[in-house]
């Protein structure tokens, strides 16, 4: 047993009992770890429509099965359970130490069921699990609670911890690690929430074995070789000093955000995701004044420059990352404006949600809401995208000021775009459930559903969960995935054109794609994908891999577990997650296809790079289905099912439904 550890720890939070089990081999050999792991175990053990919010939900802690060897990049834990926010199979991903810590703690994954009727947290390491009051932790903020808990339990202890937003269950919500890293999308934040689970805390010092540690070393030795010669690369070096003064030019040129391996290496290191982020707010990629607006006339690149790493380093302190990552985009900052002693930098997409979606050209701003975010454990991109829609609805008419009557403002108040000084009264009142903020925390399709009056068209959400910050008019791909990977609304579940920023092809050896915008051809690729994002995700390897270098996947495999597996069976491990994830979904009878007019350019935009743009993405979608083994409503088929030994399953097809694929005309 090398990889893994062969047990998971089961937590019975209404009885207070622990049941340890030992999964069999070929359990971790069909469905690896992470969220692989997860929706086995999940599905097999959670009842269809059961309520999201009730004791009967199952909370997954599930880190990468490479998490915690030596493969660099594999320090990615996922949370699973069924979503909240969008009543479909829901899971988050998350970085930092949490992932590496479950498994020093001596288990593969944690689950939880039931719920407790007083707030506790998990204490689980070198001693044996107990669960702990924390009546005195409640309402606490998570970097605060964190710290609580390194002074009661070590310094080295690490914790997934809910803020106040999690507390109150809102329904866009996340579980916050390592000082404010979180596990944002999915609303599973709400499920800690709901099971009165406070916290987790990993104290333990157990080790990860490799089957042939020395050719592991080798393999890691060479990997990080590449690594250090793109950062030493002309071109590299040449992109990274000027690539954020041709944003005119990429814009004119109707250009992409494309990079080698060396670029995206060097961009990473140095910068992390908010190198460009006023080429992407140029060229289209990053959505302006809730997707209705255009870059470069409502936030010139003057403006938009200012979102750039680069013009954050006046606060950032140093690098830091996750596990075993020798790349660490993440930056610490220190900010005497806001009296922040240490906080993360802002990601790009919260600089982008912050930013340009709201049309608030305050950096600093953005920086107090990432870390007032990260503490309330709320999800920047959900956040962001409902704080939009609410602005637009008062630019309307459809929300007036008595409806932000709030204790801060007791005669209400009125957002609007570049407005900086209500963002932060706005966002309180949605943490902590006040006035209009109570609808507000449920995300915008909830809130659209509450206030009425044709607000839907406003819902920047795909099947429930807010889009993130890469607008699907301009990388068109990401339509199919927003609509049709299990956990819908997410840039980092598999979509092809977007991992193709990065030189796809030039990956894993003997993996290679066709590119190009044919919808069969796309269909077909993206589904073959789809199935290799399934194994990344689940052996803990990070997405921005696919961007950086080569990446020795069947040799990780053979020199960590001793499976020799080829690239047929990369497929089909693949495969069989994302089929019972997709199974998952038409047993809950939530195949959708849910997405405002104006995120499928219906009608256009008239100016800008997305003029005239439109998205029809049904005869993609078609072809998807098809090579995933999804009937023409993607329900998956029983054949599908019986190939992958997904016999379990069966049975559940006679109450499972999907939907027609629209013709989105
Ligand atoms: S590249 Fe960034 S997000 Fe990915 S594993 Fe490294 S530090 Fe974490």
């Amino acid at each position: 047993m090398a990889g893994y550890l062969g047990k998971i720890l089961w937590v019975d939070l209404t009885s207070k009992d622990f049941k340890e089990e030992a999964p069999s081999e070929d359990i971790y050999q069909n469905y690896l770890g992470g969220y692989g792991l997860g929706v086995y175990y999940i599905y097999k053990n959670l009842k269809p429509k059961t309520d999201p919010l009730g004791p009967d939900n199952i909370l997954g802690f599930c880190p990468g099965l490479f998490t915690g060897t030596l493969a660099p990049l594999t320090g990615r834990c996922m949370v699973c359970a069924k979503s909240p926010l969008t009543l479909t199979w829901g899971d988050s991903n998350i970085g930092g130490f949490l992932g590496v810590s479950i498994k020093r703690a001596g288990w593969d994954a944690i689950f939880f069921t039931g719920a407790s009727t007083e707030p506790v947290y998990l204490l689980a390491g070198d001693e044996n699990p107990e669960l702990i009051d924390a009546s005195d932790l409640w309402g606490l903020d998570a970097v605060e609670t964190e710290k609580k808990l390194k002074e009661r339990h070590g310094k080295n202890a690490q914790a997934a911890i809910i803020g106040p937003a999690g507390e109150n269950q809102s329904l866009i919500s996340g579980i916050v690690s390592s000082g404010g890293r979180i596990a944002a999308r999915s609303g599973l934040g709400a499920v800690m929430g709901s099971k009165n689970l406070k916290a987790i805390c990993l104290n333990g010092k157990g080790k990860v074995d490799h089957v042939d540690k020395a050719t592991t070393l080798v393999l890691v030795k060479e990997y990080n070789k590449r690594l250090n010669r793109n950062m030493d690369n002309l071109g590299a070096k040449m992109a990274t000093k000027i690539g954020p003064s041709f944003a005119t030019f990429m814009r004119l040129t109707k250009g992409n955000m494309s990079q080698s391996h060396a670029i995206a290496t060097r961009v990473f290191r140095l910068f992390g995701t908010s190198f460009a982020t006023n080429v992407q707010i140029a060229i289209g990629d990053t959505p302006v004044k809730n997707f209705a607006g255009v870059g470069y006339r409502d936030f010139p690149d003057k403006i938009a420059k200012e979102f750039n790493t680069q013009n954050l380093k006046r606060w950032i302190t140093g690098s830091q990352g996750c596990f075993n990552c020798p790349i660490q985009c993440g930056h610490v900052m220190k900010v005497p404006e806001l009296n922040i002693e240490r906080t993360h930098r802002p990601e790009y997409e919260t600089l982008a949600s912050f930013g340009p979606l709201v049309m608030n050209k305050d950096v600093e701003k953005v920086v107090e809401i990432n870390d007032y975010l990260n503490r309330a454990g709320m999800d920047t991109i959900s956040a962001g995208v409902t704080v939009a829609f609410a602005i637009e609805c008062c630019e309307k008419g459809i929300l007036v000021k008595k409806d932000f009557a709030c204790k801060e403002f007791p005669d209400g108040f009125l957002p609007g775009w570049g407005e900086p000084e209500y963002l932060m009264p706005l966002l309180r009142m949605m943490v902590n459930k006040e006035g209009i903020g109570e609808y507000l925390a449920k995300g915008v399709q909830e809130a659209s559903r509450h206030i009425g009056k044709g607000s839907s068209e406003l819902a920047m959400a795909a099947n429930g969960q807010e889009i993130p910050m890469h607008d699907p008019r301009k990388i068109k791909g990401l339509m199919v995935t927003y609509l049709t990977d299990p956990t819908p609304g997410r840039h980092t579940a598999a979509g092809l054109e977007y991992s193709s920023i990065g030189e796809i092809n030039n990956f894993i050896d003997k993996i290679k794609f066709k590119l190009g915008k044919d919808p069969l051809v796309a269909g077909a690729e993206h589904a073959r994908w789809a199935k290799v994002m399934q194994v990344i995700n689940s052996i803990g390897l990070c997405e921005y891999a696919t961007w950086f270098e080569k990446y020795p996947l069947l040799e990780f495999f053979k020199s960590i577990t001793g499976w020799g597996y080829t690239v047929d069976d990369i497929y089909k491990i693949g495969w069989r997650i994302q089929v019972l994830r997709q199974m998952f979904n038409a047993r809950e009878e939530k195949i959708k296809f849910d997405i405002p007019n104006r995120a499928l350019g219906n009608p256009p935009l008239k100016k800008g790079p997305l003029a005239n743009v439109r998205v029809k993405p049904a005869r993609f979608i078609k072809e998807y289905f098809k090579h995933m083994g999804f009937d023409d409503k993607g329900v998956p088929k029983q054949e599908t099912l019986e190939q992958l030994g997904l016999d379990f399953c069966i049975k559940d097809l006679e109450n499972a439904s999907g939907s027609p694929i629209p013709e989105f005309e």
